[in-house]
C-alpha cells in the first residue's frame, strides 16, 4: 500500500516511510492510495470472529507486505489487550466504552499499535527515533504508556500548562525511562504548532523525529478496530446505527468513516464537539474558518483547527452534498455538557465524563431526526480522569481504578518551556 500527501498527490511513500515520518515533507497528512471494501461474508460472519481476527482483516491492506502476517497478528494482539464493551445506557442508546486500557482512554489503541510498528521497523537497527507529541489531554499518557521501554525510541511530550487534569499530568510525567514531558506556557495549539515546526526544521534532522498524534497513520488507522467491535455487538438489533464521536482532532471519527468505506454498515456519523466548533460551522456555512482553541471541561477536544479534518474532506471530496448524506456535526457548551452528565446519571445511573456526554448530546440530536435507528456514543475516557468535573456535579465519589492508583503517588517530572527555541534547545 502506498500513501500520498494530501498536499501533493504525486508524492507517494510506503507504509513504513509514512509511519516513520509522520507528516509528509510538504506538511501534508498521509492518506492511503486505495481503500478496498471487505467481502460481504466478513460482515455476515462478524459475530463469530475474535477481536484479533477482525482487527487483522481491517488493517491488513493498509500495511501490505511491509510487516509479515505473523508479526502483524502479534502487534494486533498486543494492541487489543483489553475490552471494548457496548453498554446499554437507555432505550436504543449505547456507550462504547473505550477506557478499559492501561491509561483508560481510547488512545491506548493507537499508541500501542504505533509503538509496536515502529519497534518492528527498528528491530535490527541502531537508529534512534524521537517521537514528538503534542497533547491536549489523553494522547500524552497513552503514547507514553504505549512506548514505555520500546527500544531505540525516545518520547517527548508537550502539554499546555494548567490545561490538563491532575491525573492526566501524572500519567505523562511519572513514567521515566525513555519518556520525557515538557510543560508549555501556552494552549494546545501552541504545542501542536511547535511540533509541526520541529518536523520541518533542518537543524533537527539528526533526531529522526516522528509524530504520534493522529496525524500518524499508525495511530489513526487502528482506531477503526473498535468501530467494528461496536457493530459486532449491535448487529443483532437489526436497525440502522448512528455513531457519535466526541471530536477534537477528528482522528477517531475519521477512522470510523474509513471503517464504513471498508463496508461496515454504520448509517450515520455525528462529530460532536465542545465550543470549539470549527467543523459544525463549516457544515453550516461551507467555509472552513479555524479559530484559536478555547478551554472547556472536555479539554481533550480543545482544538481550534482539527488536523484530521483534511482527511475527512478528502473522503467526502470536500462536497457538502456528500457530507449531508451521512455526516453531521453539532457543538455543545460546557453548561449543556454538565446538564447532560447530570441528566444521564439521574435517569440511568450511568456515569458519563465530559467527552462522552458531548457525544451523547450529538447522538440524541441526530436520533431525533432518524426515528427507528439505534445509537452509540464513544465514551473516550474513564470518568475518573475528569473527577474534578464529575464528582461535584453528581455528588458522588468515584472508586479509583488500579490503572490510576499506580500513578497517583508518583512525583511529576517535567521541564517547563515557553518558545520554540526552548524546545529546540531541549532536543539538542
Ligand atoms: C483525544 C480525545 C478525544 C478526541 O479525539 P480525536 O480523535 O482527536 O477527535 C475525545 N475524548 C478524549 C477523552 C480524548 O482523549
Amino acid at each position: 500500500m502506498k500513501y500520498f500527501s494530501l498536499n501533493d498527490k504525486s508524492h507517494k511513500v510506503s507504509f513504513q516511510q509514512a509511519v516513520v515520518a509522520g507528516l509528509a515533507p510538504d506538511r501534508g497528512l498521509y492518506f492511503p492510495e486505495s481503500i478496498t471494501p471487505l467481502p460481504d461474508s466478513f460482515f455476515e460472519n462478524i459475530e463469530n470472529l475474535s477481536h484479533e481476527e477482525i482487527a487483522f482483516e481491517a488493517i491488513k491492506q493498509f500495511v501490505g507486505d511491509e510487516i509479515p502476517e505473523t508479526e502483524l497478528k502479534r502487534i494486533v494482539a498486543e494492541t487489543l489487550c483489553f475490552d471494548f464493551p457496548c453498554v446499554p445506557v437507555e432505550d436504543n442508546v449505547f456507550s462504547l466504552e473505550l477506557f478499559h486500557g492501561p491509561t483508560m482512554a481510547f488512545k491506548d489503541v493507537g499508541g500501542r499499535f504505533m509503538s509496536r510498528c515502529l519497534g518492528y521497523f527498528n528491530r535490527d537497527k541502531d537508529i534512534k527515533n524521537t517521537v514528538l507529541v503534542a497533547t491536549s489531554g489523553d494522547t500524552g499518557g497513552a503514547v507514553a504508556s504505549g512506548f514505555l521501554g520500546v527500544k531505540g525510541v525516545e518520547v517527548i511530550i508537550l502539554y499546555p500548562s494548567g490545561k490538563v487534569s491532575d491525573i492526566q499530568e501524572r500519567q505523562l510525567t511519572t513514567l521515566g525511562q525513555n519518556i520525557k514531558a515538557l510543560e508549555v506556557d501556552g494552549v494546545f495549539d501552541d504545542c501542536q504548532d511547535m511540533v509541526k515546526k520541529a518536523f520541518l526544521d533542518d537543524g533537527l534532522k539528526h533526531k529522526n523525529l516522528t509524530s504520534a498524534n493522529s496525524i500518524n497513520i499508525a495511530r489513526w488507522l487502528p482506531q477503526m478496530f473498535y468501530i467494528f467491535f461496536a457493530y459486532q455487538q449491535l448487529k443483532k438489533h437489526n436497525k440502522p446505527i448512528i455513531l457519535s464521536c466526541p471530536s477534537g482532532n477528528f482522528g477517531n471519527i475519521c477512522a470510523g468513516i474509513m471503517a464504513k468505506r471498508l463496508g461496515l454498515p454504520i448509517t450515520h456519523f455525528v462529530a460532536s464537539t465542545n465550543s470549539n466548533d470549527t467543523v459544525p460551522r463549516f457544515l453550516e456555512k461551507g467555509n472552513y474558518d479555524p479559530k484559536p482553541s478555547v478551554a472547556t471541561i472536555s479539554n481533550a477536544m480543545d482544538v481550534g483547527n482539527p488536523s484530521n479534518f483534511i482527511r475527512i474532506q478528502e473522503l467526502y471530496h470536500n462536497d457538502l452534498n456528500e457530507f449531508e448524506k451521512d455526516f453531521s456535526s453539532y457543538s455543545y457548551t460546557d453548561a449543556q455538557t454538565e446538564a447532560a452528565i447530570k441528566d444521564i446519571y439521574n435517569r440511568t445511573k450511568y456515569v458519563a465524563e465530559p467527552h462522552g456526554a458531548v457525544g451523547y448530546l450529538g447522538l440524541k440530536k441526530e436520533m431525533a431526526k432518524q426515528p427507528g435507528s439505534i445509537g452509540v456514543f464513544l465514551e473516550t475516557a474513564h470518568p475518573i480522569k475528569f473527577l474534578d468535573v464529575v464528582e461535584p456535579l453528581l455528588n458522588i465519589k468515584l472508586p479509583i481504578p488500579k490503572q490510576i492508583e499506580s500513578v497517583l503517588g508518583k512525583e511529576k517530572v517535567r521541564t517547563k518551556i515557553k518558545t520554540y527555541e526552548d524546545l529546540k534547545q531541549f532536543l539538542n
